[in-house]
């Protein structure tokens, strides 16, 4: 049986430079009590590693009067990072630099006088910490649909959440088009998700299994499961190696993995050593 690795399989760049961060500050000699605002990624197999190295995750700044804290790669809220400061902390801010630059965006033009729309999910927390980020009026719009209602507007600002399709930001830049006088746009979609998404459709395409990696509660992997669901119907979504089934393996040629961009490579080096345990005349 042939095993096909995705080239784009797991960590993107921000998740990789903050889990490094973490890990580096966690083994700091004599280091300090460290804890992460939420999980600093949506891997528990990362999560958990860190808390053995005795970082501790606390889900709001209320849990955490002393020491330090890891800001996650999909930044904070600005009330957050200040109340973080004010405390004292020792603050790490491992938030990636797509994100951060979407933020200044926002804060640069929003203090210029542009009102700014954000092409984004309104809950998702990135898109919470890049709304705080505005001094004057904000809207969040998730579709065309929530363009169409916006109202009419002098200077109209534009940026999107970093996973957002480059086909809808360009739909709702064409709406605030026909709404304001005078409109500026920053690009802030991140590829990493498209990139995992087209490379993943393509290898399902070409197996008779399929493998995603990554955390039950990654957005971003649930979704590369979809997208490889719809093409090869024997796709499962796994995120360790106990949980391969070997009856999905029954007659099939080929097998495709990947994994979603918070999936770090010792946990998808593990299955796959686990599918050649169970497939043993796979060849890579
Ligand atoms: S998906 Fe892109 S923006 Fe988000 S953390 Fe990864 S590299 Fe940064």
């Amino acid at each position: 049986m042939k095993i096909v690795v995705a080239r784009h399989a797991g960590f993107c760049f921000g998740v990789k430079r903050a889990t490094l961060m973490a890990f580096e500050k966690a083994s700091e000699e004599g280091g300090r009590r460290t804890c992460t605002l939420g999980p600093i990624i949506h891997s528990p197999q990362v999560v958990a590693r860190l808390e053995e190295k005795g970082v501790k995750v606390v889900k709001c700044l209320s849990e955490i009067d002393e020491g330090r804290i890891i800001l996650r790669s999909h930044g904070v809220t600005a009330a957050e990072m200040k109340e973080a400061y004010d405390k004292g902390l020792d603050v790490v801010d491992a938030t990636c630099p797509f994100v951060k630059k979407a933020q200044n965006q926002v804060k640069m033009l929003s203090d210029e006088g542009y009102d700014m729309v954000i092409v984004g999910e309104k809950d998702h927390p990135e898109v919470e910490g890049i709304v705080s980020y505005a001094t004057g009026k904000v809207f969040v719009v998730a579709s065309v649909g929530d363009a169409l209602n916006l109202p009419d507007m002098k200077k109209t600002g534009v940026v999107a959440q970093t996973t957002q399709s480059y086909h809808t930001l360009k739909a709702v830049v064409d709406v605030c088009l026909a709404k304001t006088q005078e409109l500026r746009v920053f690009n802030t979609i991140c590829d990493a998700t498209s990139v995992r998404q087209e490379e993943a459709k393509v290898i399902a395409g070409d197996v008779d299994c399929m493998l995603v990696i990554g955390g039950f509660n990654s957005a971003n992997t649930r979704r590369l499961s979809e997208v490889c669901s719809e093409i090869q119907k024997n796709t499962h979504h796994v995120e360790t190696v106990e949980q391969l089934s070997p009856e999905w393996f029954v007659g099939v040629r080929a097998v495709g993995v990947t994994a979603g961009a918070s999936t770090p490579k010792w946990l998808i080096d593990e299955v796959l050593e686990g599918i050649k345990a169970l497939c043993p005349d796979k060849k890579g």
